[in-house]
């Protein structure tokens, strides 16, 4: 991408409404504009961010056996009043009527329409398991929406239901999404924290909440210092094989980590003193096991394989898919701006033209910029007629991890050079160098 074909409306002063550097961030580096409260447009370079972590998540959900699909945002509130949870949701839900004097409403998850699907389609055990999950705008219309896309009212939300025979396999499942959780924040550069927590609204018995420590947080967290050192890494996984997904699930869940709601000092205290943590953290996902409270409520049954009828054995799960651009960024950045980690980044590296203009620079830069993305990534190139302050700036704002400076001092030298938006650190290097440097960096 060339910036001067781009939309980056970036902002000189710090927004007065923001009050977290996150959303101060997102409003100057042209990510996003609100247009009302809570509810925002995503722009260029913000969709792309917000498309890479969807992204990851896809992948993720797809190595786990999981289905896609797509359920609609507008709902009946039949189906709510199935459940009974129409009454029960409260204000948070946005209701509203269709010409026919119908109740509608906009969809703030769907355990109630995924329940439906699966009644009026499956209805014996060899259909089982079946984890279907998807990718969706939500709607809650929160008391107190702030801190920009961190507590939205509209926002995108991977929501993932699992259908089983037995609370083993349900479990299973649960300790599937824990692995497949922890494997798509690692991959966005995050340390998400499973903690033990209370199941609210959902209601249930096990659930866990991913927390990213932040001071800016929402939740107060307790927790074994332990549980940071902990990292999935590359480890291999089969999703299939029950006894590898529980024992990462006991690895990564057995120190002491909870939020406020389920804390217990007492347990607490027995951590050693030198290890004892409190902190703040962003919740970004939850896991739920729930047994059989909708497929019940909603006549969710299978034969077993002696022909009995049986209600199944549900989950649901949950990613909060925009508050991850907010909480990356809370975890990642300094005073010039974001510092984006290299598998969520919206372009792989900038190129800056010291002389926009000159000859030989533009050349220099047309052919890193053809090069690269012949390569497979996408450079984005500062090519606007503007001081080199004022590009840096742009820069180190957005926050790619990598930045290629081309001016005609360094190319008399035939050198361009190459710079790590995180460590700040700058090397002088040939223009293939540079390339081959940033290709290796990304595979
Ligand atoms: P919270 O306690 O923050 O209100 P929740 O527990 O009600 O969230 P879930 O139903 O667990 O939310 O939804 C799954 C994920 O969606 C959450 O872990 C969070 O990351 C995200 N999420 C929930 N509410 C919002 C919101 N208002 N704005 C942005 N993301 C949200
Ligand atoms: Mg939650």
């Amino acid at each position: 991408m060339r910036l001067s074909r781009y939309f980056l409306p970036v902002l000189k002063e710090n927004p007065a409404e923001a009050q977290i550097v996150s959303h101060r961030l997102m409003l100057r580096a042209g990510m996003i504009k609100q247009s009302a409260a809570g509810i925002y447009s995503w722009l260029p370079l913000g969709l792309k961010v917000l498309k890479n972590i969807e992204n990851i998540i896809h992948d993720e959900q797809e190595k786990a056996g999981h289905l896609a699909i797509l359920m609609p945002t507008i709902q009946s509130a039949d189906l709510w009043r199935e459940s009974g949870r129409y009454e029960d949701y409260g204000e948070e839900m946005l209701r509203f009527k269709d010409r026919h004097d119908r109740d509608m409403l906009f969809t703030p998850t769907a355990e109630e329409l995924i329940t439906d699907i699966f009644r009026g389609h499956v209805n014996s055990y060899k259909d089982l398991p079946l984890t279907m999950y998807q990718i969706q705008w939500k709607f809650r219309d929160e008391r107190r929406p702030r801190f920009g896309v961190m507590r939205g009212r509209e926002f995108y939300m991977k929501d993932g239901y699992n259908f089983d025979l037995t609370k083993e396999d349900a479990l299973h499942a649960y300790n599937r999404h824990l692995v497949s959780y922890l494997r798509s924040y690692e991959r966005m550069g995050l340390q998400a924290i499973p903690m033990r927590a209370d199941s609210g609204p959902i209601g249930g018995e096990d659930t866990h909440e991913f927390l990213v420590l932040a001071e800016t947080g929402e939740s107060e967290v307790f927790y074994d210092k332990a549980v940071t050192e902990l990292k999935f890494g590359d480890r291999d996984i089969d999703f299939n094989n029950i006894q590898q997904c529980q024992s990462i699930m006991e690895e990564f869940t057995d120190k002491y980590a909870r939020t406020d709601e389920t804390h217990d000092e007492v347990a607490f205290e027995k951590v050693p003193e030198e290890r004892r943590q409190v902190a703040r953290g962003i919740e970004v996902g939850q896991i739920f096991y729930f047994g059989t409270k909708y497929s019940e409520a909603m006549g969710a049954m299978v034969q077993d394989s002696e022909g009995q009828t049986v209600p199944v054995h549900m989950g649901s799960h949950g990613i909060g898919v925009s508050r991850l651009v907010g909480a990356i960024i809370e975890a990642s950045h300094d005073d010039k701006g974001i510092i984006w980690p290299e598998g969520v980044t919206p372009y792989h590296c900038g190129i800056i033209n010291l002389k926009q203009g000159d000859e030989e620079a533009d050349s220099a830069c047309e052919s890193l910029y053809q090069r690269l993305g012949a390569a497979g990534l996408e450079p984005l190139y500062d090519d606007r007629k503007e001081r080199a302050g004022g590009k840096f700036a742009t820069m180190d704002l957005i926050g790619l991890p990598w930045r290629i400076t081309v001016g005609p001092r360094g190319l008399k030298n035939g050198v361009v050079e190459l710079t790590n938006r995180r460590t700040g650190e700058s090397d002088e290097m040939s223009p293939e160098a540079a390339i081959k440097k940033l290709v290796e960096q990304y595979s």
